[in-house]
């Protein structure tokens, strides 16, 4: 008899689904009776995205404390970009605490994909962007998108 295997992340069994890969999830069946022990280092090396792990690290957003880099750095592991942070230079002293500013650096691989995230994340809301004609032209197509998207879920209700 083959050893039990299931999918560490819905529970889904073999003996389901007879397969090497849960049908859910896409994860590989691991032996069930492995403790399943979710660490903090675990679960956010699971986010990790490999590319965006390697080569040297660039410097990609500047935060005014340790708290919301931490934030920053949340927000770049949820797209799978891990990231360091470090005392901005200047500020490198520990009687700082998690006061004084930080970079957040993450490794060139990731450099793009973070830098574009955290663009639109600083991106002013569109309200107080003054309307010119290139503001109009988007504001239209954000109201066309939306048209298609209401006329789709109007189909898919009936
Ligand atoms: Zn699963």
């Amino acid at each position: 008899m083959s050893p039990a295997l299931a999918c560490r992340r819905c529970g889904a069994t073999s003996e389901q689904h007879g397969d090497r890969f849960c049908p859910v999830c896409g994860m590989p069946f691991v032996p069930a009776g492995e403790a399943l022990e979710v660490t903090e280092t675990r679960e956010r090396a699971r986010k990790v995205h490999p590319a965006y792990a390697e080569g040297q690290l660039v410097k990609v957003a500047w935060a005014p404390n340790q708290s919301e880099a931490e934030l920053i750095a949340g927000l770049l592991l949820e797209e799978g970009v891990p990231s360091v942070i470090r005392r901005a230079r200047g500020f490198d002293v520990p009687d700082f605490l998690a006061a004084g500013p930080r970079d957040v650096l993450v490794a060139a691989g990731g450099a793009e994909v973070a830098s574009q995230m955290l663009a639109g994340k600083a991106a002013p809301p569109a309200a107080t962007v003054t309307p010119t004609l290139r503001g109009v032209a988007l504001a239209m197509l954000v109201i066309v998108t939306a048209s298609v998207v209401i006329a789709v879920a109007a189909a898919m209700l009936v």
